[in-house]
């Protein structure tokens, strides 16, 4: 019998309501011949509330202890779920992620998955039941609780669909699928039938919230196809897989991403950039768009796996004194697409429209997928309704 993996994001499992209709759907698909194991992330806004209660108690909450709380979001809304199949007569059973064999490094707060293990999600599918597996959290070699990074539920449904050779991955969200845009931020994107793993990648890199950065990674390696669909009854749906190469230099979507910090170290050589990153790296800290130019060594940080920012800022003013700096409340834009930067054009474009809006440059960047540019404002999406009219090409 073939396994299908299904995730359920946090607006899917919000009330009680929306619970039972997820195992309506789950009892459906059981109906029609498969195992079923489930991933779920917690109720609606629960992880940004455990997190909101943390600092209410500390500014500095310790990256171990934010774990412990984060990870019971996804507890209660497995729970919950469980009961809610039972109730209608299907048998299932709830699993930690510790549980479920997710075996991660012990980076707390944003851990990577190194290792699955569903040897008991395996046994109770073998007779006859529903897995509902918590998303978004495993437990290390140390036996610590982890969580995976905001988003993280994607990541362990990728993942246990590998390590289970499941036929399908579906992840089910608020939105039906993946857009040229956020719809909430762009009313005129419109879905993509299909992505490539590295288009999806990108984007998600760039900031798109509808699929994680890493479960796409993961999917990518081990050709995972990923279904994404809407638990709302709303029809559409975006399959991302390997697919031939499209015709190259066309923009497939534009990403954002706020809450960014720039820092920037003045280094005599490769060798002190070498041990200003060693500093960094021993405290947990680590960036993108890394670039050491004469002089200065300096990279891009998300806040949102960083909370512990204000520590390391206050650390990295102690340590290097006026030689650091840190610029915070940064947005970035990104212009996706495969061969987009064979010739200067889209580049231009991006830059005249980023002009014209008086958009504050810190830098720009460049990749074969990818034009971004790190804005010196909190708000991107202004410039990101600007690109899409004119950098995405109609259907
Ligand atoms: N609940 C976690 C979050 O809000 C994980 C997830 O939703 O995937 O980030
Ligand atoms: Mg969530």
């Amino acid at each position: 019998m073939a396994i299908i993996v299904q995730k359920f994001g946090g607006s899917s499992v919000a009330n009680a309501g929306r619970i039972r209709a997820v195992a309506e759907r789950i009892a459906a698909t059981r109906a029609a011949g498969h195992q079923v194991v489930v991933v779920v992330s917690a109720m609606g806004d629960t992880t940004d509330e455990l997190l909101g209660l943390a600092h209410q108690i500390t500014a500095n909450p310790s990256r171990r202890e934010l774990d412990m709380l984060l990870s019971v979001g996804e507890r209660i809304s497995m729970a919950l779920l469980a009961m809610a199949l039972n109730d209608s007569g299907i048998p299932a059973v709830s699993f930690t992620g510790s549980q479920s064999g997710i075996i991660t490094n012990d980076a707390h707060t944003n851990a990577r998955i190194v290792e699955v293990r569903p040897f008991r999600v395996q046994d109770e599918l073998d007779r006859g039941k529903v897995v509902i597996v918590a998303g978004y959290q495993g437990v290390s070699y140390r036996r610590e609780v982890t969580t995976l990074g905001r988003g993280g539920s994607d990541t362990t449904a990728v993942a246990l669909a590998a390590a289970l050779d499941a036929e399908a991955c579906e992840i089910y969200s608020d939105v039906a699928g993946v857009f040229t845009a956020d719809p909430r931020v762009v009313p005129d994107a419109r879905r993509l039938d299909e992505i490539a793993f590295e288009e999806m990648q990108e984007l998600a890199e760039s900031g798109a919230r509808v699929l994680n950065a890493h479960a796409v990674e993961f999917a990518k390696e081990k050709g995972i196809a990923i279904f994404a669909r809407s638990s709302m009854n709303e029809a559409g749906e975006t399959i991302v897989r390997r697919f031939p190469p499209r015709a190259p230099g066309r923009v497939v979507g534009i990403a954002s991403e706020r809450n960014l910090a720039w820092i920037g170290v003045d280094v005599r050589d490769a060798a002190d950039a070498a041990a200003a990153l060693g500093w960094l790296d021993a405290r947990g800290l680590s960036g993108k768009q890394v670039q050491i130019d004469t002089g200065r060594l300096s990279f891009v940080v998300g806040l949102e796996n960083v909370p512990d920012f204000d520590a390391t800022a206050r650390a990295l003013q102690e340590g290097f004194g006026s030689a650091a700096r840190v610029q915070r409340d940064l947005s970035a834009v990104s212009v996706v697409g495969a061969g987009i930067n064979a010739a200067f054009g889209h580049l231009e474009t991006t830059l005249r429209l980023a002009a014209r809006r008086g958009a504050p440059i810190l830098s720009t960047s460049t990749s074969s997928f990818r034009i971004s540019l790190l804005l010196a404002q909190p708000d991107p999406d202004d410039l990101v309704r600007d690109l899409h009219v004119t950098l995405v090409p109609p259907a």
